[in-house]
């Protein structure tokens, strides 16, 4: 069986992309009711908020991903730029829940991608095992 993703390490993760690719990073307080996360591709900063759990870790991945994915260049279309970041969330995450779908096709929706688009990505590109949230560790 394989070891399980503790939530530490979804965090550390996160923070050791960041350091590997010179990316500076912000949090956002988990006071805050409304989610603000950005990134600036230009100054290499993503704006987060601390990541406990799945659907957060993912997120901030998909920030990453503005600024290490494919088709984020001002040539691709806000659409082909989301697409792209959230690729590559799915690439690198070391694990991918049925949260981390409904965030992600959420997320997409809101720039005109429908569900059944949602799920093609994600059979596509998504290398993850599945991984059922009671299984993740505290
Ligand atoms: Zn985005």
């Amino acid at each position: 069986m394989r070891p399980l993703v503790k939530r530490i390490d979804m965090a550390l993760h996160i923070q050791e992309l960041c350091a590997v690719n010179h990316i500076t990073v912000s949090y956002q307080s988990l006071d805050d009711n409304i989610p603000n996360y950005y990134a600036n591709q230009r100054k290499k900063h993503i704006h987060i908020r601390p990541t406990k759990n799945t659907g957060y870790y993912v997120s901030a991945l998909h920030e990453i991903g503005h600024i290490m994915g494919d088709n984020q260049s001002y040539n691709n279309t806000v659409k082909e730029r989301e697409i792209g970041a959230w690729i590559w969330a799915m690439l690198n995450a070391k694990v991918w829940t049925d949260t981390a779908d409904r965030v992600m096709s959420r997320a997409l929706s809101s720039y005109g991608v429908s569900q059944e688009e949602s799920r093609e990505i994600q059979q596509r590109w998504n290398p993850c095992h599945r991984d059922d949230e009671k299984q993740i560790a505290v």
